[in-house]
């Protein structure tokens, strides 16, 4: 390669990275638009698995590899959350450490390169195995590790929704999760809790019922920073994975909440990039313009079934966000909302 070229190769990569870096905190680009995607792109056609994903810092103690949009697959291993992490004086607190042991492994390598410190605990933000499955990867290395969770999530794991969730990923991925056992999370939280663990505050928030009726959202007091879990999903359709366990107005209320909470200036969703009040704000408009125009149709008479093209040309303005060709399911599940709400 000519000279020239290699050093706007290598300007090109370092402004990819700085930009990414520093920017990102209060971007709402969609994953097309941002900025590690076209440089990895360019670069060579390489798999989306984590090792394959930049570590990037959001604040001073929080640590996060922005995943992919995609449902799991075999090309990324499954791959396809925001595996996160808080640097406290102690160690690593991680939260949501991916969708298989080999993501919470290659999270783990990633970490490295900040700090040799230990993992001192996990945190799963709610029952989806894209955020519980990857927990082994942590535990194999650290054996005695806690992980918690909502009391709920437990119950709901251990009644057997732990499994489902395995075989549904293995499924998916083709064999990627044959290196993968369950590993639960076993320190049950309700909510309220206020946690000192090396000198950083944690509060954890948990909405009655919103994205599913496990979710905790875990507020990181000195970064001014707050773990959504899929509460929040950036450009992503939400509720597009699993609209049976959602409420909708449930999930408008946590994202209300979480956006009046003035101590708070960075949110990171469970998919997609960093956020900050404004692009909350979308998500909770998405969820209104979805009831209202479903309750337009329902108040004419028509079933679920009848009013997907009319609800899809209403929203429109969401048309470009990943999974938004999925409307069709999340439609069904929130005319069963909506009908209560007329009862
Ligand atoms: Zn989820």
């Amino acid at each position: 390669m000519h000279k020239v070229n290699v050093m706007k190769l290598v300007l090109l990569l370092m402004f990819n990275s700085v930009f990414y870096s520093s920017a990102n905190a209060g971007s709402t680009d969609s994953p097309a638009e941002s900025a590690h995607v076209p440089f990895m792109g360019s670069l060579t056609d390489l798999p989306p698995t984590i090792q394959n994903y930049p570590l990037e810092r959001l604040s001073e103690r929080v640590y996060v590899v922005i995943g992919p949009h995609d449902w799991p697959n075999k090309k990324a291993k499954g791959f396809m959350n925001n595996p996160a992490a808080i640097l406290t004086d102690d160690g690593f607190v991680i939260v949501d450490p991916g969708s298989s042991a080999d993501v919470g492994r290659g999270f783990l390598e990633k970490l490295k390169c900040v700090s040799a410190k230990p993992v001192v605990a996990v945190f799963n933000t709610h029952l989806h195995g894209d955020h519980f499955l990857g927990n082994q990867g942590i535990r194999d290395a650290y054996p005695g590790v806690p992980i918690y969770a909502h009391q709920r999530t437990i119950e709901r794991l251990q009644a057997g929704e732990a499994q489902e969730w395995f075989e549904r990923f293995n499924s998916m991925t083709e064999g990627a999760l044959a290196n993968t056992r369950i590993a639960l999370p076993d320190r049950a939280l309700k909510g309220g809790e206020v946690m000192k663990m090396g000198g950083v505050t944690l509060k954890i928030h948990h909405p009655r019922h919103a994205h599913s009726d496990t979710d905790i959202m875990i507020e990181v007091v000195e970064d001014k920073l707050m773990f959504m879990g899929d509460i929040s999903m950036n450009k992503f359709m939400p509720y597009s994975a699993m609209p049976q366990d959602a409420s909708f107005k449930g999930t408008a209320d946590a994202l209300k909440a979480a956006i009046d909470n003035a101590a708070i200036e960075v949110y990171v969703p469970g998919h997609g990039n960093p956020e900050n009040k404004t692009s909350m704000a979308i998500q909770i408009r998405f969820t209104e313009d979805l009831l209202a125009s479903i309750k337009k149709y329902y108040s004419q008479g028509m079933q679920a079934h009848e009013m997907t093209a009319l609800v899809e040309k209403d929203l429109q303005a969401y048309r470009n966000w990943d999974h938004f060709d999925e409307l069709g399911k999340v439609i069904s599940h929130a005319y069963v909302e909506v009908e209560q709400d007329n009862f």
